[in-house]
């Protein structure tokens, strides 16, 4: 090892022993170099593209629904620091996100897919999970060592944050997530219904109808958030640590109202 590639090597160390983070509910140690300040600007620029680019959902009772499970689902999701908002935003795109800093918006081409309010809780749930675990940030401090290694210290401080949300691309924002960061969210988003009142027996059913088979349901949710086998059983594996979560919440919304065609009917779900 050259004198250069040794200070490198020191340099990628000492960043590693410097950036590291506790996932908040899964307790995970995360590498974490990048700021969260600067996630978070990069989240809310990205937002108002998105609210510029997409109009309000002409359906107020689907806002409506998506306020009481936001309020509901940030209420238990701790002191993450986010300014949150929730829009559904009239797009036939099947997907929902939850940019840096607990940006939230749910297409309307999604909320058909919902039996129930439950389900709805549980994609806001999962997506705000990315976020509270930092997840962009994650990938983005992995590209950080990278050039490191690579390139030397003349990146370092570069936004590559910037360049990863993809500021000003339609879909760069929504990132496609590995597997781990699937489950790990899958797991924060299933304490986080739960705690707040939901059936997480409605993670099941949702992520059931995109299982191996059923191409027609396959769209930008499932390029963005794989899904297979993998997610099913980890989510009746960890079923039990949520049912025992939900029973303790004092302020039960079991499947919540049940969803006709998208829209949210006065009838409560079973
Ligand atoms: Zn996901």
């Amino acid at each position: 090892m050259n004198a250069a590639s040794r200070r490198m090597a020191v340099a990628a160390a000492a960043a590693v022993m410097a950036g590291c983070r506790t996932v908040p509910i899964t307790e995970r140690s995360q590498l974490m170099l990048s700021s969260e300040d600067s996630e978070n600007a990069a989240g809310l620029a990205a937002y108002n593209e998105y609210k510029a680019k997409y109009k309000p959902a002409p359906n107020a009772a689907q806002q409506e629904l998506l306020n009481r499970v936001g309020s509901a689902i940030k209420a238990v999701a701790g002191d993450t620091g986010f300014e949150w908002e929730f829009n559904v935003l009239q797009s036939d795109t099947i997907n929902a996100f939850c940019l840096p800093g607990g940006k939230v918006a749910v297409y309307t081409g999604i909320m058909p897919k919902f039996a129930n309010e439950a389900e709805l809780a549980c994609v806001v749930a999962h997506e705000i999970g990315h976020a509270i675990a930092r997840h962009g940030g994650e990938r983005v401090s992995w590209g950080y060592l990278q050039s490191i290694g690579s390139l030397g210290l003349s990146l370092w401080g570069s936004s590559t944050s910037q360049v990863l949300y993809g500021l000003g691309s339609e879909y760069g924002v929504i990132l496609p997530w590995s597997r781990s960061n699937e489950s790990e969210a899958d797991l924060i988003g299933l304490k986080l219904m739960a705690k707040a009142g939901y059936n997480p027996n409605a993670a099941l059913s949702f992520w059931k109808k995109f299982g191996t088979g059923n191409s027609s349901f396959i769209d930008e949710l499932t390029s963005t958030h794989p899904c297979d086998a993998t997610r099913i059983s980890d989510i009746s594996e960890n079923l039990a640590e949520a049912m025992e979560l939900y029973a303790a919440c004092p302020s039960k919304r079991g499947f919540g109202v049940r969803l006709v065609n998208g829209v949210p009917s006065d009838e409560v779900a079973e």
